[in-house]
Order: C-alpha cells, then structure tokens, then sequence
C-alpha cells in the first residue's frame, strides 16, 4: 500500500498525504469526492462536457448539495470566461470538471482553472479517469483540491480501484466538516487513516482486495518505468495516427478541432455510407472491440479507445486494418 501511494503521487504529480485507492471503481472517486467536500445546502458548480459532467450531479444532489451547472456545446471544451462567469455567479463551496470525457472524447484544459477558484475561494476537483498518465496533470502545479482515477484505464490494472488525492485545502475541509461525510464506507478521514495517510496507526476499515492492490502496484511500477513524458507522447503519437487513418478512409471526427481532443477516446461520426451496427459486430468477431456512443454521442458516435498498454502504433494499425475489412465486408454481404 505505502508503494501504491507513491506511485499515485508520481502518477497524480502531488505530494498530497491524502492520497490512496478508494476501493470501488471510478464511480466511487467520483462519489468519495462529492460526498467528502460537500455538506448539505452547500452550493456545487458542475461543468458538463459530456456524460459525466451529468452523472456528477446526480450524485451531488444525492449527498443534499445544491447544484449549478455550466454546459459546453458538446464536442466542444469550455471556455475559461464561461468558467469564470459561472463561478462569479454561483459562488460554489466546489467546482468539477472532467478533464477527459470519455463520452464526448473532449479534453478539457484544467491548468487554468486554479487562480479562478482561489479568487471566489472555492475548491477544485477534477475527474481524470479516462486521462491520467496519458495527458499531462500537475495536481499541485495547477492547484487541483481532488482528484480520482480507475485503476482499469491508462494504469491498465484490473477494474477495482480508483485511486484518489485530496491536497491540504481539501483534508482541511473534510477534517472541520459540521456533519460526518454521509458514507462511511468513503469517509476519508477512515480510509486515510487505514493507508496510513495520518500521523496514526494504521486501523482496519473495510477489506481492501490483496489481488487488485497488487495488479494497481504493477501497472504504477510499469507507468513509472516507462515515465510519464513518454507515456502521454506515446498516447499523442498514437492518437494523431489514428485521427489520419480515420480522415483517409472517410470518418468525421465528432471533436473538430484538434487541440479539444482526448486521445485515449476519440469519437467518430456513424456515417451514413456504411451500416455500423454490422461492421461493429464484424470487428468483434475480428477480437476489436469499439464501443458506440453514450450520453450525447449515442445513436450518433462510435467511440475507439487506445489507451495504456494498447497505445502503441501496431494496435493503431491493427484496428484501421480490421476496420477497412470489416467495412468491405459488410458492404459486400449487403451489395
Ligand atoms: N469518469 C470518466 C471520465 C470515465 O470515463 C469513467 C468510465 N468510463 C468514469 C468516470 C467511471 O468509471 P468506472 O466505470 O470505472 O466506474
């Protein structure tokens, strides 16, 4: 476990004490954060950029919060002004953005948000389950309170764990809250005190799973082996290869324009030249799985996730290969 949160702190780029794998999967980041920073009646900023941005809501109307959003045009990031704007107005207790939205294939910019929440002193918590170790993230450079991760995306570990830091703004607040975080299975100051995140002895809080603990530990050691500046370059160099080889064949991305771009997720139009349903099916039984769309993407999108251990341009090059078959062939079944 003390190796686990080493990494994490390489991982996440903090030197936050807070910092551990919530047992659960990302969902459960998602929900220790909320319920952690917020209290009922206090006010919450929700940025949505795609799904997630939705389902963080629904969460924190749950733990009695009273919830703001602020929207961007889906497929499309928001603007630091929109962001401003609506802090300004709401003066929440927290803000949350996605920084990479695995439902619109969005990547949202959080360097710049720090000063913001600083000057409406408000804190700052950022969902990079679909982005961390593949795209830059400097929790303590860019001033980010929480953070949560899945173990099962870039990390490539089994599904399990989320892992999760809170910085000292943020331990500070959980620490003084007027009512006991609502659940006790992510009470931070708990599950703190059993990865021995405190100046205490460790305690027994729930059974954390000894497998999953140990293949979180292999994919940390495998990212730190590898360093983290690689790693995001070799996620762009593949990203930027499969945006090409999707452009050739005839694909419209779903996110215009380059720089918005999550490159682990990249969403694609369904186009009306081929019957997607049948190529999709084709390319599973090719062992290439690609997802359809979800939440604004649905019926609209397909979604091709290239990330971890698969980011590399042979798998790029495998699935443009089974992707141009299975078109053939679908169109060939039906001519
Ligand atoms: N946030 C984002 C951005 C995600 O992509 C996902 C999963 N796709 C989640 C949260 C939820 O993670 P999990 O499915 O591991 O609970």
């Amino acid at each position: 476990m003390d190796d686990i949160k080493e990494g994490l702190r390489y991982a996440f780029q903090t030197k936050n004490v807070l910092t551990l794998a919530i047992s659960g999967t990302g969902h459960s980041g998602m929900e220790a954060v909320l319920s952690n920073l917020l209290e009922p009646g206090e006010n919450v900023l929700i940025a949505i950029t795609g799904t997630w941005g939705d389902r963080a809501a629904d969460m924190a109307r749950r733990y009695g919060a009273i919830v703001n959003t602020v929207s961007s045009k889906f497929g499309t990031t928001l603007k630091l002004s929109e962001i401003e704007d609506a802090v300004a107005r709401v003066r929440p207790k927290l803000f949350f953005i996605v920084q990479g939205d695995s439902s619109t294939g969005v990547l949202q910019p959080v360097d710049n948000l720090s000063a913001i929440c600083r000057r409406y002193n408000c804190l700052l918590a950022v969902d990079v389950v679909a982005s961390l170790g593949a795209v830059p993230f400097y929790m303590d450079r860019w001033g980010i309170d929480a953070a949560y991760a899945g173990s099962q995306k870039v990390l490539g570990a089994p599904p399990g764990l989320a892992p999760i830091s809170f910085s000292p703004r943020a331990r500070d607040v959980i620490f003084s809250r007027k009512t006991p975080a609502p659940v006790y299975y992510w009470d931070m100051k708990l599950v703190g005190r059993q990865w021995k995140c405190f100046d205490e002895d460790r305690i027994y809080h729930h059974t954390i799973s000894s497998t999953l603990l140990y293949g979180l530990r292999e994919g940390l050691s495998i990212l730190a082996d590898e360093g983290l500046e690689h790693a995001i370059q070799r996620h762009r160099t593949c990203a930027k290869r499969l945006y090409n080889e999707l452009e050739k064949i005839g694909f419209e991305l779903f996110v215009e324009n380059e720089d918005d771009r999550l490159c682990t997720v990249t969403t694609v139009y369904i186009p009306d030249w081929v019957t997607w349903d049948d190529v999709a099916l084709y390319m599973r039984r090719q062992n290439v799985t690609v997802s359809g769309g979800m939440g604004p993407t649905a019926g609209k999108a397909f979604r091709i996730g290239i990330m971890g251990y698969n980011a590399t341009l042979q798998t790029v090059t495998y699935l443009i290969n089974v992707l141009q078959e299975s078109i053939k062939h679908v169109k060939l079944v039906t001519a």
